[in-house]
């Protein structure tokens, strides 16, 4: 195979230049379709991650200092860009991930949305905030957005473009800048990403890349953040969060996920099913907010479970650069190994699988079928844990309080999906999930995309939230401006202290009637 023509000799070399790098080290980038290495990535050691800051500051000072619309016109001219290149993206993000064309599409759409919404927000969410002061009348207190600084960001492969450049733009927007280290795997599409911020207009060093494995640079980067944005899985996220923490820097931790979907006794299968294939299989199941376990009343199990199947059947896998197949290759072996694993764990305690359950080597060397399975008990791997690919399993249930019980029965909570022709009902029993996206009538993307809405995980799948106004204020500091027209509050050296005490309590009683304080 091969890769598409966008993909040239002279391209590849520019994004892999932009990769602070001196220690002379690289690691083969795979095209994951034929599991053939097409470039070699440079990797930073601790002193360039260091270097990477210094630069980040020196521009960051400056973007800081220009008035808001200014930032905000480069973003503008971005998205056009972003806009007229994204099949560029598509065509890197594709060959670094094996993810299937309509989806590795639709990732560059999102961080188009996420741009405008953060163009069009920005000016209200960063505006002074003015509040009368300590005394009335001859007091003021104004709170001002300041940005944090440098932003150091650390993304996973399965969305990276998304996890790189969406969780940029507000960071950005608010005048910080950024040390970003996406996954090894998945750099090429990020950098390409931020060579179009650049030809935007954004200040010369404001976005640094850095690679390397996570345990090699990531304490360097945590060390020198003033915020850490990091997504990835809960074991890397409880790591973070304690260098974040020893350091005295904010962090959000955007983690994994066990996610739920129930079926209601009224929901309407034309609906749902396709629906619950897209929650289950988008990504080939490689997307956090993806669905696992789906609980089904026993009324309707038989027919759900006979369509629910049909459809798992009928999806198309394929290793093209074209948008025909529905579902493209796991991100590498060792992530098809990985789901292997659960799949062949769950079958040798019992589970049966409906469909699929096979590796795919005729395709690509990393692709996995979609896989239905049914009868897994809690003592199977994949009953708890995160299997990260095409795998769900349906349970039935006859009592509703049950099937909610048995969807908040996990460690995770950032995603449910709940489906029924009574919306009302739905939305009440969807209400009840412990997860930071409740989807009605849908799988995820209703609430991924509504990005006014802030969210993020519940229990261990977070801590902290993207998206909405808190999306993009974690990444400020609130400096409280206190002004005093008149000295009134210092008490003169011969103050008589019961009249004062009176005084005091007077005013206060007067204050809070009045409602000022
Ligand atoms: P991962 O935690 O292994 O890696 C994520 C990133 O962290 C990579 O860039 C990796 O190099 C880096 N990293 C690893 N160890 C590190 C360390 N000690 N210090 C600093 N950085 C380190 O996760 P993954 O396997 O790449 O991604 C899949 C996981 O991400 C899944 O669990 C998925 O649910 C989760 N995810 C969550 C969201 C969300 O929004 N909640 C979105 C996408 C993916």
């Amino acid at each position: 195979m091969s890769l598409p023509a966008s993909i040239t000799p002279e391209l590849l070399a520019r994004l892999t230049g932009m990769v602070v790098s001196t220690s002379g080290r690289s690691v083969p980038v795979l095209e994951v379709y034929t599991g053939e290495s097409f470039v070699d990535l440079p990797q930073s050691s601790p002193e360039d991650v260091v270097t990477a800051y210094a630069e980040a500051r020196k521009a960051q000072a400056v973007w800081a200092s220009w008035p808001l619309n200014r930032r905000i016109d480069v973003m503008k001219r971005f998205h056009e860009l972003l806009l007229q290149d994204n099949l560029v993206v598509t065509d890197l993000m594709q060959a670094e991930t094996g993810k299937a064309r309509r989806m590795a599409f639709e990732e560059t759409c999102d961080v188009v949305m996420t741009t405008s919404h953060y163009i069009k927000a920005a000016p209200r969410i960063l505006k002074e905030k003015k509040h009368g002061g300590v005394v009335p009348i001859v007091s003021t207190s104004t709170e001002v957005r300041v940005a944090k600084g440098v932003v150091g960001l650390i993304s996973p492969w399965n969305f990276p473009f998304a996890t790189s450049l969406s969780d940029a733009m507000p960071a950005l927007i608010a005048g910080n800048g950024i040390v970003l280290k996406p996954d090894n795997k998945s750099t090429l599409n990020v950098a390409y990403g931020v060579e179009l911020l650049y030809r935007a207009g954004l200040p010369a060093g404001l976005v640094q890349i850095v690679c390397g494995e996570g345990p090699d640079i990531g304490p360097t980067i945590v060390e020198n953040a003033d915020y850490v944005m990091f997504t990835g899985s809960t074991a890397t996220g409880r790591v973070i969060g304690s260098l974040a923490g020893q350091n005295l820097v904010g962090c959000t931790l955007e983690l994994g996920g066990k996610n739920p979907l129930i079926v209601l006794d009224d929901a309407d299968l034309d609906e749902v099913i396709p629906g619950a294939i897209m929650a289950t299989f988008l990504n080939a199941g490689q997307a956090c907010m993806h669905i696992e376990r789906i609980y089904v009343p026993e009324s309707r199990r038989a027919e759900f479970t006979r369509r629910f199947v049909q459809a798992a059947q009928d999806i198309d896998l394929g290793a093209t650069y074209d948008f025909s197949p529905m579902m493209g290759s796991l991100v590498s072996v060792a992530q098809k190994d990985r789901v292997e694993s659960h799949v062949d764990d769950a079958v040798a305690k019992g589970a049966t699988v409906l469909t699929g359950g096979k590796a795919r080597p005729d395709l690509g060397p990393a692709f996995f079928e979609p896989t239905v399975l049914t009868d897994v008990t809690p003592d199977m791997i994949h009953a708890t844990m995160e299997t990260f690919g095409p795998v769900t399993t349906i349970y039935g249930y006859t009592d509703l309080e049950d099937a909610i019980r048995r969807a908040n029965d996990t460690d995770y909570g950032l995603n449910a999906s709940v489906w029924g022709k009574d919306v009302s009902r739905a939305e009440a029993v969807g209400r009840r999930i412990e997860a930071g996206n409740i989807n009605i009538n849908d799988g995820l993307a209703c609430s991924y995309a509504s990005k006014k809405s802030t969210s993020g995980g519940f229990k261990t799948s977070g801590v902290g939230s993207r998206h909405g106004d808190a999306g993009m204020l974690k990444y400020t500091d609130v400096q409280n401006v206190a002004v005093l027209k008149k000295q009134v509050l210092s008490n003169p050296p011969d103050t008589d202290w019961n009249a004062q005490v009176e005084k005091t309590v007077k005013g206060l009683r007067f204050m809070r009637k009045l409602g000022i304080r």
